[in-house]
């Protein structure tokens, strides 16, 4: 494991609300992801945005 990894890791399909997400793509470990929906078939970015922190 890799201390201070920015990847993001979505756990389900922001769209038809679905679990079944696989990589999409080819560079998963430059900070973003790619991920597609096996069940709507759409493909979507999971951009690190950093810490924000409590109020
Ligand atoms: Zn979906």
């Amino acid at each position: 494991m890799t201390e201070g990894s920015a990847r993001a890791t979505p756990f389900f399909c922001p769209y038809c609300g679905e679990e079944t997400l696989r990589p999409f793509g080819d560079d998963p470990d430059k900070g973003h992801a790619d991920w597609r929906c096996e069940s709507c078939a759409r493909a979507f970015t999971v951009r690190y945005k950093g810490l924000t922190g409590r109020d």
